[in-house]
């Protein structure tokens, strides 16, 4: 795995976990070369879904971009990586048990509230309140991505920086 701080490809497994249902797993590495710490997630995904979005586009469903949309929702409350990948998990395991290959993201979108509802109130009325006024999970991200470039800019000294939420799958969302 390529270190994300210094592109070297040397690094160690330190830690593994698999999640309770046993359908992801988190791998703690070490970079042997500039010793950064970072965290790789490994899921099943299910073959061939594709997410409707409310515009009628389709896109293969993508577990990293649920789990940032969730994390964003997540920002600051206590809620730890493996709380959020148990929820990543579920619903990938709910979207691959449907009988049909294809997905509205306003079902994903409902299935996140519910799930979240259960973990932390702050964290769900915050994903309810954008999810409901966008009716669409990737234009919140998209909307969620760009307060927080904002808030970056506004306060490039924060200490909460390492806390923020990682984009982990590129630019993508922020192209469309
Ligand atoms: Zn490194």
């Amino acid at each position: 795995m390529r270190c994300p701080k210094c592109d070297m490809t040397d690094d160690k497994v330190i830690e593994t976990r698999v999640s309770r249902e046993g359908d992801a797993i988190r791998r703690r590495r070490l970079c042997t070369n500039c010793n950064y710490r970072f965290t790789t997630y490994e899921t099943i995904i299910p073959a061939d879904i594709h997410v409707v979005k409310r515009d009628g586009r389709r896109e293969e469903f993508q577990p990293n971009k649920l789990r940032d949309g969730i994390r964003m929702a997540c920002w600051k409350r206590s809620i730890d990586e493996a709380t959020i990948d148990s929820v990543v998990a579920d619903i990938t395991t709910r979207l691959s048990l449907l009988p049909q290959n294809e997905v509205e993201s306003q079902y994903i979108g409902e299935l996140v509230m519910k799930l979240l509802k259960k973990i932390d109130e702050v964290a769900y009325v915050r994903f309810a309140s954008v999810y409901r006024h966008f009716q669409d999970a990737d234009a919140f991200i998209d909307e969620v991505q760009n307060m927080q470039a904002e808030n970056k800019a506004a306060e490039p000294e924060s200490d909460n920086s390492k806390e923020a939420p990682v984009n982990e799958t590129g630019q993508d969302g922020k192209t469309a």
